[in-house]
C-alpha cells in the first residue's frame, strides 16, 4: 500500500528515515520523525474518520506541522485545504464555507482568528458538520509506539488518483478567489515535473520564505522538496529582507524560490548596506545552484539587476494554481529576461490566434473550481484546453514565450491598441528613482483606455511636484517606448497595494489623484 502517497516516495523510503526533512523555528525533524508524526496524527479518532474526498483544512504556521497536516491529509486521501495565515477572519469564513471541511486543524496562536471565523454566519451554518480542532502540531515523536507506521500501512484507504487533493484558492488578483480542485493525479504531474526541469536532488537544501496558501509554496517547494527526499527549511513566519541575508550568510542552501517582489526588497536592503556588508551578500549567492522567479513576470530591470548582485540569472517561469508550472526558462539553456522560456514537459499550450490568450492542456491541468460548475465549463474550450486568462506570444531570438500580462487587467486598451501593462511597467523600473510601479487601463472616452502609471518614487514627490516629475519620467520612457504607450496620466504613492503573495491588486487602484493629462 502507498502509504507515503506517491509525491512522498523518497520521503517514504526508510534509507532515508535517518536523513534531515524539515528544519524549522522550533525544530528539526528526519524523515524517519515526519512519517511517525503522519501516523500518530493519522491515528487520532478525527482523523480516522475523515473519508476520502472529505476536506481538511488548516490555519498553520510555516512550522513542520503543516507538512504534517497535508501529508496526513493525504494518507486520509481527503482534500487538503491551506488557510492564509495572514487572511483576516472574514476571509477565512468565505474559503471554510466554500470548502465545507470536515475538520479544521488551527495552531494556538490562531485561536482567536478561529473563533471569529466560526461567528460569521457563513461558517454558523455548517454546524454539525465540521470539528474545529486546536493542535499544536508538536513534532517530537520520540515515544511513537513502535507499531504506529505499521498501523498506517494498514490503515490507509487505497489510493484513487483521481480523486481531489488539494483546493487552494486563487489569489484573487482578477476577482473574488476561486477554490481550484487538483486531484492525486494532477499533484503527482506537477511535482514529477519539477524534480525533472530543477533537478532536484536529495542533497539540496531549500529555504521556504513564501506563504502556505498558495501553489508556489504549497507545491514547488514543500511537496517537491520532500518528494525529492531534500531538506525543507522553513524561515520564521515574518522573515525581513535582513533576515534573509542573515541566513544567507549561515549558508548550507542550494535552492530559493521566491516571487519578484521579494526579490526586489532583498536589493533594496543591499542597497542600504556598506560595502564591506555588500561584498558578503554577494558571496553568500554562491551556495545556490538555483534561483527561481515566478508568480508574477519579472521585470528585466530586477533580472539584472539580480544578476549584478549574486551573480544569478533568474530562471523566471509562469504557472497558475489551476495548472500548475507551465512554462519556464530552462535549467541548462540561456535564460532570458522577460521571458518564460518553454512549457514544461507534459504541458501542451496554444495561443488563440485573434486574441492572444494563452491555452494550456495536460496531465497537471485541474479538475475542477470547486462548487462551481459554471466557472469550471467556461474555463475550457471544446476540445478540453484550459483557458489561461492570459495574453502570451512566442518569439524572439530563441523562440521562446513571453507573458504580456492577464487579458482583464493588463492589457491596455487604448486607441485602437492592445498595449501590455508589463511592457510598461519594466521600462518604467527601469529609471532611476522609479522603485515600484502598476500600470493599467483609465477609462477614457475618447481613446477607450488611457496608459495610467501608479509609482513609487525614491524620497517621494512633494505636493505641487507631480507634474513636474511626471513629465520628467515621460521624456525618459519617449527613447523606450512608442509615442502611444507613454502613460499620460500619473499618480504617485508611498506604497502599492499587494496582497498575501506580494501580487499588485490593480482592481485596488483607482485614479481620483491623476495629475498629468497630456
Ligand atoms: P485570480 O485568479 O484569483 O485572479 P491569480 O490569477 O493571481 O488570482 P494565481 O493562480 O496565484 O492567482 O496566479 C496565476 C497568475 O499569475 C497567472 O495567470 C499570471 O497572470 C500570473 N503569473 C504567474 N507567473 C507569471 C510570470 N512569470 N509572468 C507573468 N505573470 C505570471
Ligand atoms: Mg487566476
Amino acid at each position: 500500500n502507498d502509504s507515503g502517497f506517491q509525491v512522498f516516495r523518497e520521503a517514504s523510503k526508510k534509507a532515508n528515515w535517518d536523513r534531515t526533512a524539515i528544519i524549522d523555528p522550533s525544530t528539526t525533524l528526519t524523515y524517519g520523525n515526519v512519517v511517525r508524526s503522519v501516523a500518530r496524527l493519522a491515528a487520532t479518532p478525527r482523523m480516522q474518520q475523515v473519508a476520502p474526498g472529505d476536506r481538511v483544512a488548516f490555519l498553520l504556521p510555516r512550522k513542520s506541522s503543516y507538512v504534517i497536516a497535508q501529508w496526513t491529509t493525504w494518507t486520509r486521501r481527503a482534500i487538503a485545504v491551506p488557510l492564509c495565515t495572514s487572511h483576516p477572519p472574514q476571509e477565512l469564513a468565505h474559503v471554510v464555507a466554500d470548502s465545507r471541511p470536515r475538520l479544521v486543524l488551527f495552531a494556538p496562536e490562531f485561536k482567536h482568528k478561529i473563533d471569529e471565523t466560526r461567528n460569521d454566519d457563513r461558517v454558523a451554518a455548517l454546524a454539525g458538520t465540521v470539528d474545529f480542532v486546536e493542535w499544536s502540531g508538536d513534532g517530537d515523536d520520540a515515544v511513537v509506539a513502535a507499531n504506529e507506521t505499521g498501523a498506517l500501512d494498514s490503515q490507509t484507504p487505497p489510493l484513487d488518483k483521481e480523486g481531489g487533493a488539494l483546493i487552494i484558492y486563487t489569489s484573487g488578483t482578477t476577482g473574488k478567489p476561486k477554490g481550484v480542485l487538483t486531484t492525486y493525479k494532477n499533484i503527482e504531474a506537477q511535482v514529477a515535473s519539477l524534480l525533472d526541469a530543477w533537478r532536484w536532488v536529495k542533497d539540496d537544501k531549500i529555504l521556504l520564505v513564501l506563504p502556505l496558501h498558495h501553489v508556489h509554496g504549497v507545491i514547488n517547494v514543500v511537496t517537491c522538496a520532500l518528494a525529492a527526499g531534500a531538506t525543507l527549511e522553513m524561515a520564521p513566519e515574518k522573515l525581513s529582507p535582513k533576515g534573509m541575508w542573515d541566513r544567507f550568510a549561515q549558508g548550507g542552501l542550494t535552492l530559493f524560490m521566491a516571487v519578484p517582489t521579494i526579490y526586489a526588497r532583498l536589493l533594496e536592503y543591499y542597497d542600504s548596506c556598506n560595502e564591506e556588508e555588500q561584498k558578503k551578500m554577494r558571496d553568500s549567492c554562491k551556495q545556490f545552484r538555483l534561483m527561481v522567479s515566478g508568480s508574477a513576470a519579472l521585470p528585466q530591470p530586477l533580472f539584472e539587476k539580480w544578476e549584478k548582485v549574486s551573480g544569478h540569472r533568474l530562471l523566471e517561469r509562469y504557472g497558475m494554481t489551476e495548472i500548475g508550472m507551465a512554462l519556464g526558462n530552462r535549467y541548462d539553456g540561456e535564460r532570458e529576461p522577460g521571458r518564460v522560456g518553454v512549457p514544461f514537459p507534459n504541458v501542451q499550450v496554444k495561443l488563440d490566434q485573434e486574441t492572444g490568450e494563452l491555452f494550456v492542456k495536460g496531465p497537471q491541468v485541474f479538475k475542477e473550481y470547486w462548487g462551481n460548475q459554471v466557472a469550471t465549463k467556461k474555463a475550457f474550450d471544446a476540445d478540453g484546453w484550459f483557458a489561461t486568462g492570459d495574453v502570451a506570444a512566442k518569439g524572439g531570438p530563441n523562440d521562446t514565450w513571453q507573458i504580456l500580462g492577464r487579458a482583464s487587467v493588463d492589457i491596455i486598451k487604448s486607441g485602437g491598441y492592445k498595449l501590455s501593462a508589463l511592457t510598461i511597467e519594466r521600462e518604467l523600473l527601469g529609471i532611476p528613482g522609479v522603485m515600484d510601479v502598476a500600470v493599467l487601463g483609465v477609462p477614457d472616452e475618447i481613446w477607450g483606455e488611457r496608459v495610467g502609471a501608479v509609482v513609487v518614487y525614491s524620497g517621494g514627490v512633494k505636493a505641487g511636484q507631480e507634474a513636474a516629475v511626471a513629465k520628467l519620467l515621460q521624456e525618459q520612457l519617449k527613447t523606450r517606448l512608442a509615442k502611444y504607450e507613454i502613460p499620460s496620466v500619473f499618480h504617485f504613492c508611498e506604497q502599492i497595494p499587494r496582497n498575501a503573495m506580494l501580487k499588485v491588486i490593480k482592481k485596488a487602484i483607482q485614479f481620483q489623484q491623476s495629475v498629468e493629462r497630456t
